[in-house]
């Protein structure tokens, strides 16, 4: 079999509206030892070689659906398959058509906009925020 390419694999979980994440996916097969193998069974030393990724990725899609595990694009109805945080730091899910794509003459104001998941740390946390007034009021009426 010859292993997806990133962008193979989000064309095929796009045409399936499959809810699988194409990255985990990827990761997931890549780093298996030996890479493109699934995880051995019992008495297994090797899992067995993944045959057609595309059935692979539609188990996923099962698994997930069966575990409840599915987001919806906030853009449209598909299925949310790349995750971001917005900038109370809450999740959001987003479809292979409606992902954040990277800016050209990106500067660090407009890295936040495009890369909300990477600056969770200068994010303010929703509950902190409350936490803090909460208490600012105790302070008060003690
Ligand atoms: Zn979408």
């Amino acid at each position: 079999m010859t292993p997806p390419t990133l962008d193979q694999l989000e064309s095929y979980i796009k045409l399936r509206n499959l809810s699988v994440s194409p990255r985990k996916f990827l990761m997931h097969y890549e780093d298996s030892d030996p890479p493109w193998t699934n995880k051995p069974r019992k008495g297994q030393e090797v899992g067995e070689p993944v045959k057609n990724w595309k059935l692979t990725a539609q188990s996923w899609h099962f698994n997930n659906m069966s575990r409840a595990d599915t987001h919806i694009c906030s853009m449209c109805k598909n299925y949310g398959v790349y995750v971001y945080k917005d900038a109370t730091g809450l999740p959001y899910w987003r479809c292979v058509d409606h992902k954040l794509k990277p800016k050209s003459g990106i500067n660090k104001e407009m890295a936040s906009e495009a890369f909300p998941h990477t600056i969770k740390l200068e994010t303010v946390n929703k509950n902190n925020e409350r936490n803090r007034q909460e208490n600012a009021l105790k302070e008060i009426y003690k």
